[in-house]
C-alpha cells in the first residue's frame, strides 16, 4: 500500500459528486477547502459531497480547511495598466483605490515600515519595485522589473517584518464554520511564529473545537522561528507558492528540506505545497521536471503531497491523481525506510514492532489505538509494513489520513480481553480483505483498551 498521503484541493473542476467519487477512488486521502474563495454555502454542499461518498466507498477522506490570512493586496485598479523598468511610482495611505498616479494596499500602516532599499514584490513576485524615498505619507519606488497592474494582485514585503495578526476576523467566523461542522484539520497562512499558533489554538478551544492547526510555512518570519512553530503546530505545510515569493527562490528545496526534517524529527506531519504538477492544470502529461519534484519530496520524507490548481481548476483533475500516485508509488521502492532510531517512553513499543516486521519480514503492522496516537508513533520509524489503526472514532480515522504509512480501519470492538479484541479483528479483516489466511501480523495494542497513553503490548500472530 502507498505511504505518502496525496491532498487535492477542491474548486470549480472538481466540485461534482461524480468527481469527487473518482479522486478518491484514484487515491485523494485529504481535500482542501480553500477559504480564500467560496462562500458557506457551497463549501457545506462540498463538505457534505465529500462526506456522503467517502461513507459510501467506506473510506475515511479527511477535509482540511485552508484559511486566507492577511493576504496583503493592491486596492482596486479602474483599468489595468503596464509599469516598466526604471519607471518611478509611489504608494499612498489614504486612498480608495490604485491608479497610475499612486498605488495602495489593504494594510497601509505597512508603508510606515518601508525603508529605502526595501523590496516590494507584486503579482507573485512578478513584478518587483524598490524603495527609493520614503515622505510621510508616500513611498516612492522604482520598478525593477514591470508587468500588469490590476486589481487586487497580492503583495509581498520580502525584508521588512509585520506586525499584522496572523488570523482576520474573517478567519474566525470561517474556524467557527470549521467546528460547526465538524472539519478534520484548520491550516493557518501567513504564519510569522509560533505566537500565531498559539493564538489560534485558543481561539478554536474557547470556541469549543479540537481541530488541528496545520502551520502554512510561507513567509519569511516563519523561517527564523521555525522550531518553535514545529513544535507547537499539529502540521507543517511547506506552502511553497507564497515561500516562494518570500525568500530567493532558488532556496525553497533546501529550505523545503529543512522543515520536513524539523516536522519528521518531532513527529508531525508535513505536507508539501504548491505547482507539484502544475502544467497539468492545462495539459494532461506533466513534466519530467515536476514528477521529479513529487518523488524528491516523497525521498525527503514529506508525509503527503499537495495538488492545488492541478484538481482545483485544471481541465485534468483526475489524472493529475493518478500521476501523483504512480509517482508516489515509484519513489517508495527507494524509500529511506526504518528511519529514526530507538526512543524511550511512549515510543518504545512503536519502534520494537517495527524492528520486529523487519527482521521477521512481516508487512502489517495493526495498531489498536483510541487516539490515534500509538499509530501516529509507529510512523515516525517509517517501518516498510503498513501500519493498520483500528480506531472506533471516524474523527480519529480521518485524521490518520494524513500520516504517512498509515491506513485506518474502523472497527466495532465487542470483546474487552486482548485474545478477543484480536480476533474481532482478525474476523473482520478476513472478510474484508485487509489479512489473509496463513500471513503473520504484528500487533500493537494498548491494554486496558480505549486508554489512551498506555502502549504496552506487543505481539505476533499467526492468521
Ligand atoms: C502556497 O502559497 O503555496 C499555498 C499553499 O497557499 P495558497 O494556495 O493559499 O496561496
Amino acid at each position: 500500500m502507498r505511504k505518502t498521503k496525496i491532498v487535492a484541493t477542491l474548486g470549480p473542476s472538481s466540485s461534482s459528486e461524480d468527481i469527487i467519487e473518482r479522486l478518491i477512488l484514484k487515491g485523494v486521502d485529504l481535500f482542501r477547502l480553500n477559504f480564500s474563495h467560496g462562500d458557506y454555502v457551497s463549501h457545506l454542499e462540498t463538505i457534505n459531497k465529500v462526506r456522503r461518498i467517502s461513507a459510501k466507498l467506506s473510506k475515511y477522506t479527511a477535509i482540511l480547511q485552508d484559511l486566507g490570512g492577511p493576504k496583503i493586496r493592491l486596492l482596486e485598479v479602474d483599468e489595468p495598466f503596464e509599469i516598466h523598468r526604471g519607471e518611478k511610482i509611489a504608494f499612498k495611505k489614504g486612498i480608495k483605490k490604485c491608479s497610475r498616479e499612486f498605488l495602495s494596499i489593504n494594510h497601509p500602516d505597512i508603508l510606515d515600515k518601508l525603508l529605502n532599499g526595501s523590496k516590494i514584490y507584486i503579482a507573485d513576485g512578478l513584478i518587483r519595485l524598490e524603495v527609493i524615498d520614503v515622505d510621510r505619507d508616500l513611498v516612492y519606488t522604482e520598478v525593477l522589473t514591470g508587468g500588469r497592474i490590476s486589481s487586487k494582485k497580492g503583495v509581498n514585503f520580502p525584508n521588512i517584518r509585520l506586525d499584522i495578526s496572523s488570523i482576520t476576523e474573517k478567519d474566525k467566523t470561517d474556524v467557527l464554520f470549521a467546528i460547526e461542522n465538524n472539519l478534520d484539520f484548520i491550516a493557518m497562512s501567513f504564519v510569522k511564529s509560533s505566537e500565531d499558533i498559539l493564538e489560534l489554538k485558543k481561539f478554536i478551544a474557547e470556541n469549543g473545537g479540537e481541530i488541528p492547526v496545520i502551520a502554512k510555512i510561507e513567509k519569511h518570519e516563519a523561517i527564523e522561528d521555525i522550531d518553535n512553530i514545529v513544535k507547537y503546530a499539529d502540521g507543517i505545510m511547506v506552502a511553497r507558492g507564497d515561500l516562494g515569493v518570500e525568500i530567493d527562490l532558488e532556496k525553497v528545496p533546501v529550505i523545503q528540506k529543512m522543515i520536513i526534517g524539523k516536522a519528521n524529527g518531532l513527529n508531525k506531519p508535513v505536507i508539501t505545497a504548491t505547482q507539484m504538477l502544475n502544467s497539468m492544470v492545462n495539459l494532461p502529461r506533466p513534466t519530467r521536471a515536476e514528477v521529479s519534484d513529487v518523488a524528491n519530496a516523497v525521498l525527503d520524507g514529506t508525509d503527503a503531497v499537495m495538488l492545488s490548481d492541478e484538481t482545483a481548476a485544471g481541465n485534468f483533475p483526475e489524472e493529475s491523481v493518478s500521476v501523483m500516485v504512480n509517482t508516489v508509488l515509484e519513489a517508495e521502492k527507494i524509500y529511506n525506510y526504518y528511519k529514526n532510531s530507538f526512543t524511550t517512553g511512549d515510543y518504545a513499543i512503536p519502534y520494537s514492532g517495527s524492528e520486529l516486521a523487519k527482521n521477521i519480514g512481516i508487512d502489517k503492522i495493526v495498531v489498536f489505538t483510541s487516539t490515534g496516537a500509538s499509530a501516529i508513533r509507529t510512523s515516525f520509524f517509517r517501518p516498510m509494513a503498513d501500519i493498520i489503526a483500528n480506531v472506533t472514532d471516524i474523527n480519529v480515522a480521518r485524521r490518520l489520513s494524513l500520516v504517512w504509512g498509515v491506513h485506518p480501519n474502523m472497527l466495532v470492538l465487542k470483546s474487552d480481553d486482548i485474545d478477543g479484541l484480536i480476533n474481532d479483528f482478525v474476523d473482520k479483516g478476513l472478510e474484508d480483505g485487509i489479512l489473509s489466511k496463513g500471513e503473520k501480523i504484528v500487533i500493537i495494542m494498548g491494554y486496558p483498551a480505549g486508554v489512551p497513553g498506555s502502549t504496552n503490548l506487543l505481539k505476533v500472530i499467526d492468521i
